[in-house]
């Protein structure tokens, strides 16, 4: 592969194990390649093991370069365009044939949508059959500049026979509401032209602005209650004493208050001190207040100045909503040749205040375990009392595949030391000897053996191995036997395996 790729971005998540990506190469291209990781069977004389497998594989390319005349240069209308952050997929339109996205990109001076969609089933080890349509949905030609970039909204509306789906375009200096059809059929393409004369060169006076967009978060909607527009909060790279809109959201303040992260970062900025602390550099990242009493007493009325400045680099939300973070620097204006340093600021939901009554916050999909206990420890809402080991939880009444495969298989176990029954419960399983085992919470087997188990780190409990689950199933069901680790997450609680 001879091409450099200056932009990327994931699908939306698909199946357990299988992915589509999306980048841009340096010839304005964008490619779309599938990704899987999975277990290939093992050859029939080769060794007893599965060997699992990362599968990457491209699926299509098409022309990104959008419909305007390549400007020299040198030409006094050239305007450098994209980023490593101009391409964006919408949420997934899923129906029983297929599954449909659109792939939002950035060209020059244009933004366009392509529709995807995955036909029919997707098996492990098979490429899915991948439809990207010839032309784009829907296009438009609008000023952008330089990291400019795309975020969606988490939610398909259905409308009509349609099926909208909304995110705002930063350009990067406006935030630009907009709604495309994920399921729509693609237009004609528009004809080449130069961006002169779709007026796409020069953003309009009132939109004139020099502080870029360089964080959006589209808030997760309330499915029952669409908001005429997504709603979203931003952050802009340059946050001084005498600019305001570093930070801005259009969700009334009603339903969100000032993130602490604002706060931190309003009265660290506006502050004033006098110009000689700040200049002796007694003026640290402390909120020391003695400093001014100091100086105040003096006399002299002495020129105050601001120590502080910041940059924002990027704004994150977590899977529920409940929290969000900055990567932010914090620049000394006295000393503008020292090195600032980086800081990630986090803010999160305050559980007493109110809401607008009948408005739902948070997310109505199902979130993963992990972004449960995320959102239960660090977003101050929901619980996982569920899901954290209580002692009562009984994991034993859990329906699973891999529970079902196993169940005549856990009769036939016998204790490793004294060959008698084993009296298995959720936890734990006993012999008549008194010898005790952990059970594992995926498939209910006994664990007899060392370090073929892994424990869950949400909730405590112990799973045996993948690949110990093969031998298993070799042993007791047949050389046949095909253990299906979906996901491969723990039966206790739903939460993932790092290794
Ligand atoms: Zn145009
Ligand atoms: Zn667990």
């Amino acid at each position: 592969m001879d091409e450099r790729i200056v932009s990327f971005s994931w699908a939306r998540e698909i199946l357990p194990g299988r992915g589509l990506l999306a980048y841009a190469n340096d010839s304005r291209e964008i490619v779309i390649m599938s990704l899987q990781f999975y277990s290939r069977e093992p050859e029939p004389e080769g060794s007893t093991r599965e060997r699992s497998v990362w599968e990457i594989c491209e699926l299509a390319r098409f022309d990104g370069g959008g419909p305007h005349k390549v400007v020299d240069t040198e030409d006094p209308d050239f305007v450098p365009d994209g980023s490593g952050f101009s391409l964006k997929w919408s949420p997934w339109h899923v129906s029983p044939e297929c599954r449909t996205a659109t792939l939002a990109y950035i060209a020059n001076n244009h933004v366009g949508f392509r529709r995807v969609s995955i036909h029919g089933k997707w098996d492990k080890g098979q490429d899915p059959t991948l439809r990207v349509e010839q032309t784009d949905t829907t296009a438009i030609c609008m000023p952008l500049g330089a990291d400019a970039f795309v975020e969606w909204e988490d939610a398909i509306w259905p409308d009509g026979d349609g099926h909208m789906a909304r995110g705002i375009i930063a350009t990067p200096f406006v935030p630009k509401p907009f709604q495309v059809d994920v399921c729509g059929a693609p237009s004609r393409p528009m004809a080449s032209h130069s961006a002169g004369q779709c007026s796409s060169v020069y953003a309009r006076d009132d939109e004139a602005s020099t502080n870029p967009i360089t964080g959006i978060i589209v808030h997760h909607p309330d499915p029952n209650n669409k908001s005429p527009a997504p709603e979203y909060s931003l952050v802009r790279l340059s946050a001084t004493a005498t600019n305001q809109d570093w930070y801005q959201t259009n969700v009334s303040e009603h339903d969100v208050a000032l993130p602490q992260w604002a706060e931190y970062v309003r009265r660290h900025s506006t502050r004033l001190v006098p110009r000689l602390a700040a200049m002796e550099g007694l003026e640290s990242d402390s909120d020391s207040e003695d400093l001014d009493d100091e100086f105040t007493e003096d006399e002299v009325p002495m020129s105050q100045v601001h120590p502080h400045r910041f940059r924002f680099w990027g704004l994150a939300s977590s899977p529920g909503d409940g929290c969000t973070a900055v990567l932010v620097t914090q620049h000394n204006t006295q000393h503008p040749h020292r090195r600032p340093r980086s800081k990630i600021l986090f803010g999160r939901r305050d559980p007493t205040k109110e809401t607008t009554p009948g408005k739902q916050t948070g997310v109505a999909k199902k979130l993963t375990t992990e972004g449960r206990l995320w959102e239960a420890y660090y977003g101050n809402q929901w619980d996982v009392s569920d899901a954290v080991l209580t002692g009562t939880a009984d994991s034993l009444v859990h329906q699973s595949p891999l529970r079902d495969l196993f169940k005549d298989v856990t009769a036939q176990q016998r204790c490793v030391y004294c060959e008698s029954r084993l009296s298995i419960s959720s936890q734990e399983s006993n012999c008549e000897n008194g010898h005790s085992f952990a059970t594992c919470a995926a498939t209910g087997l006994p664990i007899m053996a060392p370090g073929a188990s892994r424990l869950c780190a949400v909730c405590g409990l112990r799973c045996l191995k993948g690949s110990e689950l093969s031998t298993i199933a070799k042993k007791y069901i047949g050389l046949d036997a095909v253990v299906d680790l979906a996901g491969d997450v723990c039966g206790g609680c739903g939460g993932k395996f790092v290794s």
